[in-house]
């Protein structure tokens, strides 16, 4: 092992900074603490700039949130520069965007790509991370901050015989970058969710056959996609402070200025709710959740009567009954699991090469050399594509051999869930900071990484000017902050992931432990908390040490 860091007889950090991750989070971060004057490098498992937007390049991947506020917004010039395409832009213009970004901010230099963080470790001797990376190197930090992504570390199903199959199987978040020939393919994609959701279609469209393999249906909205026109970009270029500002107070971190609409479903006679979820049905894209009613999320009447309007949909695209009956969701209450949007996905179903196979009916017995073999049937491909998901939210972080104060590891001490203050910070790992760490919302995820950004920026800038050497969340603001997330979750339909599979649980991933993982209050709360507890000199964190200037 090659050690270009300090060894442990001098302490002193090479950089002050290292993050992890050069996706939206590690980029917007490593520029915040460039402009404070800290030394930072940035490590990334990619061979680019990009996070999420470089490993997912399956066909049709694209943006759920529309593209206008799925950016940064920390420069007007930015914002103003650049100009968005579509209304959900693809894989490619977005991680176009994210190598423009790193570009036009000289944030290259400081990148080191082809490389994972492995190991952390903190020194309490010196108060500085000693870093090892999957190369062989050791550097040591003052600061060490997460910008892995709550959605990365793919979920690979534990399904018999998955190594033997002989021809061609990827994950979706590990897509070849020279791209996959799928033309004239007998290709099987086992999982539905929102990654499948925008593939199928693609690859229907040029294979021979795909197959399908559903375990759970899901609530699907019409996602709606178009060209931005020039009127649309200037119009909303004219407009970018408010739209930061409704970002910061919408409860998804959204842009909807008839959110909230101050109504409640059952308010409302059955034609006048009709009519409202038929007009924003047609808009398409998330409005129809946020735009209807504020009660969706917390009451169970209210929900099922968006989730049968939902259902009833189906039937108006799908020809086939058997199919529109295995594609509707049952049993289980709209976002539950996060609700995807499709790009004509119900309408592929009525294409003579596509097949659905509802492997609740028919399980999955093992994967053979030549495909997959169900309890009645065996289907043979030359593609097989996972689209299973993710160990999200904790999965990045746990991967990494994480130990902070007397050696204790992350893994352990989040045995029974994780515990954190906002989703930033942990007891017992001075100095380690997480952007949309466990317990942050789930919401438009480059304003929440936003916010974190500054959060983060902030705390570091408070240390350095008292000379503080080390912060961490104190063990009561997390018990506050975790019996919070409960409380909120608890007024949630969301709980009912605990008996469905949903990354929002853990419950998607077996073996894995099950409990909140996202704070469902709100993604406006959360900001308004995480800046009160800024604005009021970080009670909830404790300080240490003098930091000699660092
Ligand atoms: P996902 O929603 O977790 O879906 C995974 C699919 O694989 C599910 O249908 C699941 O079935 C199935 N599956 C998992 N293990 C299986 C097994 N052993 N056997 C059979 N089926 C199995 O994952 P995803 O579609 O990748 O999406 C994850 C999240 O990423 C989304 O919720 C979303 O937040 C984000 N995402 C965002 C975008 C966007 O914004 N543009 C696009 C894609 C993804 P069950 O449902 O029964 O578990």
């Amino acid at each position: 092992m090659s050690v270009t860091g300090n060894t442990s007889e001098s302490v002193e950090p090479d950089f002050d900074a290292v993050i992890a991750g050069a996706g939206f989070a590690g980029l917007g971060m490593l520029h915040a603490l460039r402009l404070q004057g800290l030394s930072v490098k940035v490590y990334d498992r990619g061979r680019d700039i990009g996070g999420t937007w470089y490993w997912n390049r399956y066909p049709g991947a694209r943006t759920d949130s529309e593209s206008y506020y799925y950016c940064f917004t920390f420069s007007d010039e930015l914002l103003q520069d650049w100009g968005w395409s579509e209304r959900y832009p693809g894989q490619p213009e977005v991680e176009r965007y994210l190598n423009h970004v790193a570009d036009r901010f000289d944030l290259r230099r400081s990148i080191q790509f082809n490389t994972s963080i492995d190991a952390a470790r903190y020194d309490e001797d010196g108060n500085t991370w000693l870093l090892t990376t999957d190369q062989g190197e050791q550097v040591r930090a003052r600061y060490f901050i997460s910008a892995m992504g709550i959605i990365s570390e793919p979920n690979y199903p534990d399904i018999e015989g998955l190594d033997s199959f002989e021809g061609v199987c990827h994950h979706t978040a590990r897509w070849p970058e020279e791209g996959l020939e799928l033309a004239g393919k007998r290709v099987g994609i086992i999982g539905s969710g929102a990654t499948s959701i925008q593939l199928l279609p693609e690859v229907a469209e040029v294979a021979k056959q795909v197959t399908l393999f559903q375990r759970t249906p899901n609530h699907v909205a019409p996602a709606r996609n178009k060209p931005i026109s020039k009127e649309e970009e200037r119009e909303i270029k004219a407009n970018y402070n408010e739209i930061i500002d409704k970002t910061r107070n919408q409860a998804f971190a959204m842009p909807f200025f008839s959110s909230p609409s101050n109504r409640c479903a059952m308010d409302v006679s059955p034609e006048e709710r009709q009519r409202i979820y038929e007009d924003l049905w047609q808009q398409g894209g998330f409005r129809f959740f946020f735009e209807s009613f504020d009660d969706l999320l917390v009451d169970h009447k209210a929900n099922e009567t968006a989730a049968a309007f939902m259902r009833s949909k189906i039937g108006d695209v799908v020809k086939d009954p058997a199919t529109v009956a295995a594609l509707t969701p049952k049993n289980y209450p709209l976002f539950a699991k996060r609700p995807p949007l499709e790009h004509g996905y119900y309408q592929t179903f009525n294409r003579d090469n596509v097949r659905l196979v509802a492997i609740t009916e028919t399980p999955i017995k093992e994967i053979t050399a030549t495909g997959v073999l169900t309890s009645d049937a065996e289907y043979e491909f030359d593609v097989l594509v996972l689209a299973t998901g993710f160990d999200a939210v904790t999965g990045a972080i746990e991967r990494v051999d994480l130990r902070g104060r007397s050696g204790e590891k992350m893994q352990e001490k989040w045995r029974d869930g994780p515990e954190t203050l906002f989703g930033i910070s942990s007891n017992g790992f001075p100095n380690f900071f997480m952007i949309t760490g466990p317990q942050s919302p789930f919401a438009n995820i480059p304003t929440l990484i936003e916010e974190n950004i500054d959060w983060i920026a902030q705390c570091i800038e408070y240390m350095r000017a008292r000379g503080l050497a080390t912060a961490e969340s104190s063990k009561r603001a997390e018990r506050h902050w975790i019996e919070h997330t409960e409380e909120v979750l608890n007024l949630s339909v969301a709980r009912h992931g605990a008996y469905i599979h949903s990354w929002f649980m853990g419950t998607n991933v077996p073996g894995k432990r099950t409990g909140v993982l996202v704070y469902f209050g709100g993604a406006d709360n959360y900001i308004a908390q995480c800046r009160q507890e800024r604005a009021s000199g970080f009670p909830g964190m404790l300080f240490s040490g003098d930091g000699g200037g660092a």
